[in-house]
């Protein structure tokens, strides 16, 4: 045989473990090389581990709701090694059932390190091996960016550091304003730290609705997290045991952590994808056609390497389509309009599709339905969270664009809301649907919730 392999994939993350699996099912002889734990960034240092501390935040919240409803709480404490390490055992746990589902689809596992030596050659860190491939799939997926030359790096941390922390800081600083620092702000705080984010901007979530932008920033100071905005660091020092972060406006802050969240950038740097010709963007990202094709005949790219929508499902979907499309004769495109996506802050967001200010770049009119209230389970518990719900509608075809909720449950509402904006479903549709009463996402359902508002 001409190659080693037909496939080499490498990374073995969210997408790069379908890939193997539905090309090696399909009949490819596969091979996947992974360089940390099998399961990538979701599983091991991402979504996974990053929900159960959400889940363990929220008892926080729980505790403090409960006298309302007559319950009374005695005196209530947390362990911090015992959901780290619970944690990790879930964690563990997920891993080998990758593992096992790579070997059972007959995919040969490489747990280390690869880089590319041209367009059919893959090789080996540690063993040195050498293999040939027909194609190659570059799935290496993303990793923190760091501020690199900022005095005093080595005492930070990155959210992949976040999840073992030894000890539970009683202070952290966050820095970074986009999902990552809001959701590890919401971790901390809720589970007793005091909790400050520095973030440059002047507002958090760049990208997302403006108006959840503000709502955000207004229920995260009401929740206790301390807000610094159009600020940076400067530097961080260790003094007599603990850290100091300096700030750009000259203010000290004492701290036990300083995470950096200030974004992710594709993992490329030392593939040797420069050596098989393979063309990267400015962030370094692998350029790919809606096949997830290279500039290289034979390199393929999918998921966060991409840079296209850094979410796991769309890394699935997108190893997946590839799989399908060279090893099942099936050639899918894979479509990224419309993806949900969910920020597990506090009040957690949903959001589908455009933002008012997209939306109205894009089309000549456009209606906004939108409704803030406290919702029913806050009333009795004298809970001050506010939900925040917001369509956005083409006006002249009465078709959804976006829906956006801030509130409990908003990532579990936003998921069917998903559909009817990608089915293009109209507001008249939507409306036609029965409430169900009583929930919070009733209120989605309202004919007019207080609107359309505004058109341009
Ligand atoms: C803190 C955090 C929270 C997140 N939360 C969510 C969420 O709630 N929902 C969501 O949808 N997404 C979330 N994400 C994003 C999600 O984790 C990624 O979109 C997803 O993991 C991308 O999958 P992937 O296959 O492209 O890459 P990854 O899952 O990152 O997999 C890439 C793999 O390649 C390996 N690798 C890299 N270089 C090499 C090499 N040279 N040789 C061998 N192996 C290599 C890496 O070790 C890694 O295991 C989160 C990310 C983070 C960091």
């Amino acid at each position: 045989m001409k190659y080693d392999y037909d496939l080499f994939v490498i990374g073995a993350g969210s997408g790069g473990v379908r890939a193997a699996r539905i090309a090696s099912l399909a009949g490819a002889r596969v091979a996947v090389a992974e360089e940390y734990r099998i399961g990538g960034t979701c599983v091991i240092r991402g979504c996974v581990p990053k929900k159960f501390l959400v889940y363990g935040a929220e008892f926080s919240q729980m505790l403090a709701d409960a006298p309302g409803y007559g319950w009374t709480v005695g005196a209530a404490s947390f362990d911090w090694p015992t959901l780290r390490d619970n944690v990790q055992r879930e964690v563990t746990r997920l891993s080998g059932i990758y593992t096992t589902n790579l070997a059972k689809a007959g995919v040969t596992a490489f747990e280390e390190r690869a880089d590319l030596v041209d367009a059919h050659t893959v090789r080996l860190a540690k063993s040195g091996s050498e293999f040939t491939a027909e194609r190659i799939l570059i799935a290496t997926g993303g990793r923190p960016y760091l501020p690199e030359g900022l005095p005093g790096l080595q005492f930070g941390i990155s959210s992949n550091e976040a999840f073992l922390l030894e000890k539970f800081p009683e202070r952290v600083l966050i820095v970074g304003g986009g999902y990552v620092a809001l959701e590890f702000a919401n971790i901390f705080h809720g589970l007793g730290s005091k909790t400050r984010i520095v973030h440059r901007g002047d507002k958090l979530l760049r990208g997302f609705d403006e108006d959840l932008r503000v709502h955000m920033h207004i229920e995260a100071e009401r929740g206790g997290t301390q807000l610094t905005m159009k600020s940076t660091l400067t530097q961080i020092e260790r003094v007599s045991g603990e850290l100091r972060a300096t700030l750009s406006t000259g203010e000290h802050v004492d701290t036990d952590v300083v995470l950096f969240a200030i974004g992710r950038e594709p993992h490329t740097a030392g593939l040797g994808l420069e050596r098989a010709g393979v063309k990267l963007d400015e962030a370094g990202a692998v350029i790919v056609n809606e096949f997830s094709q290279s500039s290289v005949e034979s390199v393929y790219a999918i998921g966060d390497v991409t840079n296209r929508f850094n979410l796991t499902p769309v890394a699935i979907r997108d190893g997946h389509a590839f799989a399908d499309t060279i090893y099942n004769q099936r050639p899918t495109p894979v479509d990224h309009s419309s993806v949900p996506s969910a920020v597990f802050g506090r009040p957690p967001i949903g959001t589908v599709g455009l933002s008012e200010a997209d939306a109205r770049r894009s089309f000549d009119a456009v209606d906004i339905y939108r409704t803030s209230f406290r919702p029913m389970r806050n009333m009795l518990a004298g809970n001050p969270e506010r939900t925040l719900m917001k369509i956005v509608v083409d006006a002249k075809s009465g078709k959804l664009l976006g829906v956006h909720i801030a509130g409990e449950d908003a990532p579990e509402m936003i998921q069917l809301a998903a559909v009817a904006v990608k089915a293009g479903l109209t507001k008249q549709q939507w409306d036609s649907t029965m409430a169900l009463h009583p929930t919070a996402a009733e209120e989605l359902m309202r004919e007019k919730v207080s609107g359309p508002s505004s058109s341009a």
